[in-house]
């Protein structure tokens, strides 16, 4: 079965280089059915290896990769942040522009709480541990206002530049190391304290838990002291099971239960406002993040799902496990990068593009564009042309 490629790139390369001239190569010489493009997106800090893309480092505090239209953000209590390379001028509109006159499919992606701009210009929005302490880096997706300020901006993408489909990730909670940026703890505090260490007690989280029936302060209780007791140990003391943890810890359980109902409220939300078919990240680690995938599956039309190397055995894994949660393989779409670390050569691409292809997934995308040396493109090229001719 023929398989169409897009291509991941940043807006900011595409400018660099010239748009016209980069979508020469992308969809000319590649032969990409579409680009992916992140349109609210955290810190980037990347190299440009190809000659004439200036400056090579390209360098930005992230944010929204457009300008927002009041007309959706109206309402919304938080304030977006646009991305400071931006100045007052919005290339998306030409991207767009361009895009559609030339029959290359635009999908632009979300981060969805990720965000250390946000929270710089909107710190009442930040997830909170259960010692006040603000994360730096993301959005608590409990927070209505930030359900509020996300659908707007789903709403604006999909509508003001009529994408083909908008992509979310980051629309769980974070992990601790995902919410501190540079944090450092000098003890492994076991699968438990990791957990509590995540946790949020926001004031959004209190209360709307509060006013759902959870007893959050003996959920605080039990975290702080069962904290407390783990870093005296300096880890958990016995090999701590989770489950049997919180079988012991109601409270927490059912914060937990909680948690993933906001998810999916959160997701369902940006469902209803998306004009454009809905393509939500494959989420991991369902106890901590508060996404369970097949939940998510329900409520979106498309799972993106990385691969962490480009092998067949690795692809064909990867769809089993993503298809018991979508139902149907044309639902289904896996991200490979041309990267060392996930792609040792070119036949290893082909071939994996082959098997997503033999499998029936939707489509892939490959990239990163702007990371990616003059040869790679030529391995990109290769597994693109092999998935059109239908492996
Ligand atoms: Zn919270």
């Amino acid at each position: 079965m023929p398989i169409e490629a897009d291509i991941a790139c940043c807006l900011g390369d595409l400018e660099d280089e010239g748009l016209d001239c980069a979508l020469d190569v992308i969809q000319g010489e590649l032969g990409a059915a579409g680009i992916r493009i992140p349109l609210a997106c955290p810190p980037v800090d990347a190299f440009r290896p190809r000659a004439g893309i200036e400056p090579r480092w390209f360098h930005s505090a992230g944010g929204l990769q457009f300008q927002p239209d009041v007309q959706y953000s109206r309402g919304t209590r938080a304030k977006p942040v646009v991305a400071e390379w931006l100045r007052k001028r919005n290339p998306l509109a030409r991207l767009a522009e361009t895009c559609h006159g030339r029959d290359l499919a635009l999908h632009g992606r979300i981060t969805c709480c990720h965000s250390p701009a946000t929270i710089a210009h909107n710190p009442t929005l930040a997830v909170k541990d259960v010692f006040g302490s603000m994360s730096p880096t993301w959005l608590c997706p409990a927070n209505l206002d930030v359900h509020a300020y996300l659908s707007a901006i789903v709403e604006d993408v999909t509508r003001t530049y009529a994408v083909a489909t908008i992509e979310i990730d980051a629309y769980a909670f974070p992990d601790w190391r995902a919410a501190r940026a540079h944090g450092r703890i000098g003890f492994d505090p076991g699968a438990v304290g990791t957990l509590l260490l995540s946790l949020c007690f926001c004031e959004s989280c209190r209360q709307l838990a509060a006013r759902d029936g959870i007893d959050v302060a003996a959920a605080e209780r039990f975290t702080r002291t069962d904290l407390d007791a783990i870093c005296r140990a300096g880890g958990a003391s016995d090999a701590q099971n989770l489950d049997d943890y919180l079988e012991r810890r109601q409270p927490i359980s059912h914060l937990l239960t909680w948690r993933a109902d906001r998810i999916i409220e959160l997701v369902g939300r940006l469902q209803e406002a998306s004009a454009a078919p809905l393509a939500a990240r494959r989420p991991e680690n369902t106890v901590i993040t508060g996404a369970d995938a097949t939940r998510v599956a329900s409520r979106c039309a498309i799972m993106t799902v990385p691969l962490a190397r480009s092998d067949e055995a690795a692809m064909e894994q990867l769809v089993a496990c993503a298809l018991t949660e979508t139902g149907a393989a044309d639902r289904i779409h896996p991200i490979l990068d041309a990267s060392n670390d996930v792609t040792p050569d070119a036949a290893a691409l082909v071939r994996t593009v082959g098997r997503a292809a033999a499998l029936g997934v939707v489509g892939v995308t490959l990239g990163e564009y702007g990371l990616t040396p003059p040869e790679r493109l030529g391995w990109l090229q290769q597994a693109i042309r092999y998935g059109r001719r239908g492996a």
